[in-house]
């Protein structure tokens, strides 16, 4: 039986391992938590996931709380201009409905699950000194590290032809509440998405948290704008006033949901900020083992786009084919690169273009795309359902003539 190690019990880790071991090879995984410790630990990310991500979950059982987390049916896009007044307003129809379960519940629940299905958890935090001598010992076929932006990255290399940015592009501010009115002008499950130009984003996007359906309030902040209040980590009651005031001034229409607001819990809140970098896949350590990285590991995008989580279950569904594929064979540094660019060619590269395209002031293709999207459900159909195909993105959205050819195409 192939023995794999895999070091991090996030999404992708988790997702990865769980299957592996539903395809009967012996997985060890390294956890820096035990699921007491995440379920009593800050919320991690909103975590929306589109129909492609939650299929490579389901297609495993692992979709636990599909009857219980809303299902979110539509993107509601506002753009404000000048800040305070809405200047356009996209409803956006998903053909398949999204889901967002608090990791908190996954992760604890998903790691119990792994225990329960003859996987074997050692609780650590792994540090670049351990992994060597975990590779040195020869004891596992593979090592996978999926320890999302922790310092364990470190051991990866940033690749510079496929990183755009050295600093990070947004402020991330993010709390969980309850008591949020619905939307009067669209009354489905939905996530709203309000851009204020030059300034940053507003998302609102409905959960399973611990205590049940909950909204999330998510700011991202353009770095040092007036939208920016989260360099400081702000005690949990602070950071729910500095949401609100800022919802009150820039984006009123969803202020005016939010007066009977309070936080889910005492750890419902999350502020920080990453740089979104592309990695090299395979890391080389000092006594000459290799390992491979996987999902936040090698490809940290800004959640601007929602898609980390869904990159992560992508990529764990892409690595599980790669090595099932691979029957009795080694798992040298070849097929660690060649498994990378599979992934890569087949969702990382689309992803990260349309992200960072997302995170620079809308070019006037993109401001035309959906200026014409908000009086036709269909252009607007197609962009909601971008979010859970973003390749799609690359024939119509991502350049001013494809954008054109697509509208001539409709508008005929
Ligand atoms: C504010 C915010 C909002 C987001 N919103 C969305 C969204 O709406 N939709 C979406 O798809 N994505 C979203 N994301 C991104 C998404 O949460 C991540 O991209 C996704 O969880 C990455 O999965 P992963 O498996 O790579 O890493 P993670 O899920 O982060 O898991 C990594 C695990 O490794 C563990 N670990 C770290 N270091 C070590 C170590 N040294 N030893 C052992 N274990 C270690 C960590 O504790 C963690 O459990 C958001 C992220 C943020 C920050």
């Amino acid at each position: 039986m192939r023995r794999v190690l895999i070091v991090g019990a996030g999404q992708s880790g988790l997702q990865l391992g769980l299957s592996l071991l539903a395809e009967g090879y012996q997985v060890t995984l390294m956890s820096a938590r035990t699921p007491d410790e995440i379920r009593r630990g800050w919320v991690m990310s909103t975590q929306a996931m589109f129909a492609e991500a939650l299929r490579t979950e389901r297609r495993y059982g692992l979709d636990l709380w599909q009857d219980q987390a809303p299902d979110i049916h539509a993107l509601h896009v506002s753009l404000s201009a000048p800040p305070g007044e809405r200047a356009l307003r996209i409803p956006c129809p998903l053909d398949e409905p999204a889901q967002s379960t608090d990791q908190r519940l996954k992760m604890a629940a998903w790691l119990e699950l792994f225990e329960e299905r003859g996987g074997t958890i050692h609780y650590q935090g792994v540090t670049t000194a351990d992994l060597d001598g975990l590779t040195r010992l020869g004891r596992y076929d593979l090592t996978i590290v999926a320890a999302g932006k922790g310092d364990l990255v470190g051991v990866f290399a940033r690749d510079p032809q496929r990183s755009v940015h050295t600093t990070p592009q947004r402020g991330l501010a993010v709390a969980y509440v309850h008591g949020m009115a619905p939307d009067p002008l669209l009354p489905v499950p939905h996530v709203s998405f309000n851009a204020v130009p030059g300034l940053g984003e507003l998302f609102v996007i409905p959960a399973l948290t611990l205590s049940g359906p909950c909204e999330i309030l998510f700011w991202e902040a353009v770095p040092d704008g007036p939208l920016d209040l989260w360099r400081d980590r702000l005690d949990p009651a602070d950071h729910l006033k500095a949401t609100l005031d800022l919802a009150r001034r820039y984006t009123p229409w969803i202020y005016e949901r939010c007066r009977e607001v309070e936080l889910t819990d005492a750890r419902a809140t999350l502020s920080g900020r990453y740089t979104p970098t592309v990695r090299l896949p395979v890391a080389e350590l000092p006594s000459g083992g290799a390992v491979l990285g996987m999902a936040d590991v090698v490809v940290a995008n800004d959640p601007v786009t929602g898609q980390g989580s869904n990159t992560a279950a992508k990529c764990a569904a892409a690595y599980l084919r790669s090595i099932l594929e691979h029957g009795d064979r080694p798992f040298d540094r070849e097929w660690m690169t060649r498994t990378f660019e599979r992934f890569w060619f087949d969702t990382g590269r689309a992803v990260t273009a349309w992200t960072n395209a997302m995170l620079q002031p809308l070019p006037p293709h993109v401001q035309q795309v959906l200026g014409a999207a908000a009086g036709n459900p269909t252009i607007a159909r197609r962009f909601a359902n971008g979010f859970s195909d973003p390749t799609d993105f690359d024939d119509w959205f991502m350049s001013p003539d494809r954008a054109e050819r697509y509208l001539a195409e409709v508008a005929g």
